[in-house]
């Protein structure tokens, strides 16, 4: 089942990233900076903000470590995405991100979501 959810959400990521909704995982989008270890904001509207431009924002914190899953979901392959075993917490964390982006962009829930 894990495995399933693993799949769809790196399906969902790269359709997000071909409808230039996703953004980028790498760089802050507000200063351009690659992304390092250290707190940062994940901003469904915008991107992910560093922890030095992250002053004035109140958007939902995202460690680094889920700032690489999902930069290696958007990028990597299907055949290297499973042999990726995420545990359950990291897939409900990766998903929860996904959902936000989706609903972000594309302005309603969808029939299939569950509430
Ligand atoms: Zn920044």
């Amino acid at each position: 089942m894990q495995r399933k959810e693993q799949a769809v959400i790196a399906y969902e990521i790269k359709l997000l990233t071909l409808l230039g909704f996703a953004g980028s995982f790498k760089l802050c989008v507000k200063c351009g900076k690659k992304l390092a270890l250290g707190a940062h904001v994940f901003d469904a509207t915008r991107g992910i903000i560093c922890n030095s431009c992250m002053k004035d924002v109140s958007f939902m914190s995202i460690s680094f470590e889920e700032i690489k899953i999902l930069s290696f979901l958007q990028d990597a392959s299907f055949e290297q995405i499973d042999k990726l075993v995420l545990t359950e917490e990291k897939i409900l964390s990766a998903s929860s991100k996904i959902l936000l982006l989706r609903r972000q962009h594309l302005e309603k829930t969808l029939k299939t979501e569950k509430q």
